[in-house]
């Protein structure tokens, strides 16, 4: 087909991608009850490898534990049948993406016996945002919708329902003209993108919001947090941002597997910084890309080479 991919892994074994089909009253269908990970491969220096592999795997499985969900395969047979899925589509950088949902069996809101499918698809997807959006930066503004609170539905787990509330504050964003939305939590306070964490540079401190203001644990967020305290910069990863502090920060910019390192270059139509991307925000982002294609050797640890 046009992306040049044509296999799923599914449930154990390998469909022809038109084949990969689910009923119409799978649990996860009418009630949101699926997790799943965005993860990528990238075409390193030494061939492609997955970038984190390890932790988002723990991720998936992790965001399983709240709704009692077992996947029904360990970490090597995913890890083994994710290897095999890349290699057998000859993919060399690509976006992975590992669901596991309720299945069908019964249609209350109670899983009852209703199995955990899994899937895993393999395809090359670009920058997420645009390649102009890395190098320029993003306009964005604060959506009207709040995220979840932690109370109400766990944020730290990558689940499918809570993607309702990025696909409305996304799409008002767009709606009015912007590349993406900022989400504040139910506090008021800045959480994070639809699909992505924030960063604010602020007198060359870096500051990100803390895990208690209802956002995701991103790898990537971990990741630069690493990158910038090894780069030698003081980063506050407990940090509550208010919305004022977005109009007046020097710099901000977004993180995740799919968003990488995407600089935000106005707000609500309020110019950030210079308008442009900052420095700090480049010299992360170079060691961000510098890294995932291994130009360096820092950190082989984080790559599963296929
Ligand atoms: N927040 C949300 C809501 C997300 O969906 C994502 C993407 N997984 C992120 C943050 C960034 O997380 P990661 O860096 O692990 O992709």
């Amino acid at each position: 087909d046009e992306m040049d991919v044509d296999t799923i892994w599914m449930n154990g074994e390998f469909v022809d991608w038109e084949d990969a089909q689910t009923h119409v009253l799978t649990h996860g269908l009418h009630y949101g009850t699926g997790v799943f990970e965005g993860v990528r491969c990238y075409d390193t220096e030494n061939g492609p490898a997955i970038f984190r592999w390890d932790e988002h795997l723990d991720r998936f499985y992790a965001s399983c534990k709240p709704y009692d969900m077992e996947i029904p395969f360990d970490t090597e047979e995913l890890t083994e049948a994710t290897l095999d899925l890349i290699r057998r589509q000859d993919l060399a950088s690509c976006y992975v993406r590992p669901i596991a949902y309720y299945g069908y069996d019964t249609l209350g809101v109670s899983p009852g016996d209703c199995p955990t499918d899994v899937a895993i698809a393999a395809w090359p997807w670009g920058a997420y945002l645009g390649e102009e959006a890395l190098e320029n930066g993003i306009e964005v503004m604060v959506s009207s919708w709040r995220k979840h609170a932690s109370s109400q539905i766990p944020t730290n787990a990558k689940t499918t329902g809570l993607y309702v509330n990025s696909m409305l504050a996304g799409e008002e964003a767009r709606r009015n003209g912007y590349a993406e939305a900022i989400v504040l939590n139910k506090e008021g306070d800045v959480a994070e993108g639809p699909g992505e964490n924030i960063f604010l540079v602020r007198d060359g401190v870096i500051y990100t919001p803390g895990l208690s203001e209802s956002i995701l644990d991103g790898i990537t967020r971990n990741t630069v947090i690493e990158l910038a305290r090894e780069a030698g910069y003081e980063v506050n990863d407990t940090a509550s941002i208010s919305r004022g502090e977005l109009n007046t920060a020097d710099e901000l910019f977004f993180t995740g597997s799919a968003a990488e390192v995407t600089p935000i270059r106005k707000v609500d139509n309020v110019v950030i910084g210079n308008g442009s991307r900052g420095p700090v925000t480049e010299e992360l982002q170079e060691a961000f890309f510098d890294l995932v294609h291994r130009r360096t050797d820092d950190h082989d640890e984080w790559f599963t080479y296929v």
